[in-house]
């Protein structure tokens, strides 16, 4: 069973003291696709060195997430062009508005999200969208942007059934994670009316951690858990529902 985690945070300051033994972890429990998604250039040096330590598991994004849309935003978006010019990444991601924790850069937050989903389209790549107290505002760039090279996911979807009809009609996959298992998540009630070839499975580790775990820091191994629930759900096997959001995961990011 190959499980791959689509959006989990590897080199969070929060694995310092036990990286390797957490991946290993998640690795011997059948998680062995990890896709990184960027924050700013702050981590960069973090997430290169996590290449290199295991260059057969992790496949790295770049980008500028919307909370670290600040005043010096545009070096930010620079330092993320550069990197782009200079080698190949699998995404860019993750970006998108964030409106729960600072609604002061709305504007910013917007320009930034446009300018990356044209930097995605430019290098045909997919984007991994981050979404806060911000469907309105991201659809309204989504629609702006729509096309047929537009496409990617929605990371850590938590809306309704009619938004995640919206976000699949603009060729984005839903990122399930924990918030699945959660008991007021929602999602777990209409998520089976979506087909699982819109799904693919994510942590965003180390935060959001499924039941029984929530609250404390998660890991990838943890996956297990959302694949549970979805087996549930879906009323299928774990193996299946791995092997095909293992096969969303690689239409998606053509690896
Ligand atoms: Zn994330």
């Amino acid at each position: 069973m190959i499980i791959t985690d689509t959006h989990t945070h590897l080199y969070s300051d929060a694995f310092d003291d036990d990286r390797k033994a957490m991946i290993k972890r998640a690795i011997d429990a059948g998680v062995s696709r990890f896709f990184i998604p960027a924050i700013d250039s702050s981590y960069t040096k973090a997430m290169l060195k996590l290449e290199t330590d295991f260059p057969d598991h992790v496949y790295l994004m770049t980008g500028l997430h919307p909370t670290s849309v600040q005043e010096n935003y545009q070096d930010e978006l620079a330092h993320v062009e550069d990197l782009l010019a200079q080698r190949s990444f699998f995404a860019i991601g993750e970006i998108g508005i964030d409106l729960y924790w600072d609604t002061s850069t709305l504007e910013i937050q917007k320009k930034a999200f446009k300018h990356q989903i044209q930097l995605a389209k430019k290098y045909k790549l997919p984007i991994v969208i981050h979404c806060r107290d911000a469907f309105d505002d991201i659809f309204e760039v989504l629609e702006d942007e729509k096309s047929d090279d537009l496409f990617g996911i929605f990371h850590c979807f938590t809306g309704t059934l009619e938004q995640a009809k919206q976000a699949i009609s603009y060729n984005m996959k839903l990122g399930i994670g924990g918030v699945v298992t959660f008991k007021n998540g929602k999602i777990d009630q209409f998520l089976n009316q979506i087909p699982l070839k819109h799904i693919v499975l994510e942590t965003d580790s180390p935060y959001l951690a499924p039941k029984p775990f929530r609250g404390k820091r998660n890991e990838s191994s943890y996956i297990i858990k959302v694949l549970e629930k979805l087996s549930e759900l879906y009323d299928l096997p774990k193996e299946d529902i791995a092997e095909i959001t293992t096969e969303n995961s690689k239409a998606i990011f053509h690896i």
